[in-house]
């Protein structure tokens, strides 16, 4: 009897999330989605949500400065310094400094950038770089060192915990994703960055899955050269342009080798030879795609409104939530944790993994939980905290023992692979 009562006492109910959402300090920043009703979004850390405010301001962009007020809008509604003005922004959630973040193509296409300027600052034989990093990195990586011919050596690592011993003197530059996008492993940034710095290396950190979920001090750190997604936690929407960090003290000694001319120290003197604008700003290549950077400017904006340790908080209380209630309700379906099981090593997602991983997803999408499946076997939930509630966790593993319970995943239908999973 006494035993019983304990084990009500720890069992957490669908009452106590509510609780939990009635206490949340982020509670009032849902209601500036504009989300489908039904739908448990655990997602957004592949696509982030839509803001309410991004349809008006796209519209007056296309309508107003667009379509009315044309070529004049460079000058007169900022688009020509809205890379940097956004990047200014995103600075402020990536714990970087004014002039120190751009924002500019597709996360591949700055890690590119930022590859070749750093191999170019501090040549060398060797670039490092987990076997496991989003494939984008390391396919860009291959490319970069097969057509600039340099004769560089791509060592890729199979662990985390190989990484140091993995850069030694012989590296020039180390590539590496923060959060891992299919476990949620989080690497230590700082540590990581001494440690290359002390054997004369450079740092490339990838913060896809970093900016807007977990605290990032790039400063504080000491970071080289960072990118990352405007579409994921930054809420910019589909293909929002990407940014990157260069630190102030290497600006004005490197040089990415997409030289166009928006990186050009006079654009509009129309000169035949490329001279390096100073700063950041050479870091740009080719004209803006102004409609979504507008929109991804609404994203960044609504989460510059709240304080970034609530957000980080939240989003580890989520993840352990998730992780408990998988214990409570799914402990016997065959699900094994596949992220790190202490907070502080997990980014703002948490992943389970399963031989029937890929037909699952599928039948938990049907119930309007949406997370994603990443290959072979992962399941992944992701947790952005200024729209996904404690209720949606619970909800989430309900839908998840439904699933299992009652073989909702067993059907042709689920097995189906479709082009983007
Ligand atoms: C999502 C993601 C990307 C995406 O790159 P795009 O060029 O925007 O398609 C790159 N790297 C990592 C680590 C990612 O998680």
């Amino acid at each position: 009897m006494g035993d019983m009562q304990e084990k009500n006492l720890n069992t957490i109910s669908f009452e106590a999330c509510q609780e939990l959402d009635a206490r949340d300090s982020l509670g009032q920043f849902r209601s500036q989605f504009d989300l489908p009703e039904h739908t448990c979004y655990l997602d957004g850390n592949s696509l982030g949500a839509l803001p309410k405010a991004t349809l008006p301001r796209v519209q007056q962009v296309v309508q107003q400065e667009w379509g009315r007020d044309l070529i004049s809008s460079w000058n007169k509604h900022g688009w020509w310094d809205a890379q940097q003005r956004v990047g200014d922004k995103i600075a402020l959630i990536i714990g970087a400094g004014p002039g120190e973040v751009l924002v500019a193509d597709s996360t591949s296409v700055n890690l590119f950038k930022t590859v070749a300027a750093a191999l170019q600052l501090n040549p060398g034989k060797v670039v490092v770089s987990e076997r496991a990093n989003f494939p984008t990195d390391l396919y860009m990586l291959e490319g970069l060192i097969k057509h600039l011919g340099r004769g560089y050596k791509l060592r890729l690592v199979d662990s985390p915990e190989d990484l140091f011993e993995a850069i030694d003197s012989d590296v020039s530059v180390a590539v590496l994703t923060h959060v891992s996008y299919r476990t949620g492993c989080m690497l230590d940034m700082a540590a990581t960055t001494a440690h290359a710095h002390a054997r004369g290396a450079l740092v490339v950190w990838d913060l896809a899955h970093s900016a807007g979920a977990v605290h990032v001090d790039l400063t504080g750190a000491d970071v080289d050269f960072a990118v990352g997604c405007g579409y994921k936690f930054l809420n910019g929407g589909p293909g929002a342009p990407a940014f990157l960090y260069v630190a102030k003290r290497l600006q004005d000694k490197v040089q990415q080798p997409l030289t166009g001319w928006f990186g050009h120290a006079k654009p509009f003197a129309f000169e035949p030879s490329f001279e390096a604008a100073p700063g950041i700003q050479r870091f740009q290549c080719g004209t803006p795609p102004i409609i979504s950077l507008a929109a991804l400017e609404v994203g960044v904006d609504l989460m510059l409104q709240a304080p970034l340790p609530a957000i980080r908080d939240k989003s580890v209380a989520l993840g352990c939530l998730f992780w408990r209630l998988m214990e409570q309700e799914c402990s016997q379906l065959g699900f094994r944790l596949a992220s790190p099981a202490a907070p502080a090593q997990r980014g703002s997602q948490i992943c389970f993994a399963h031989p029937e991983g890929y037909a699952i997803m599928q039948a938990l999408i049907e119930l309007g939980v949406v997370g994603d499946f990443r290959a072979p076997d992962i399941l992944r939930f992701g947790f952005a905290p200024l729209y996904v509630r404690y209720v949606d966790v619970w909800e989430a593993v309900q839908g998840l023992k439904l699933v299992m319970q009652e073989r909702l995943w067993d059907q042709p239908v689920h097995r189906k692979r479709a082009a983007v999973t």
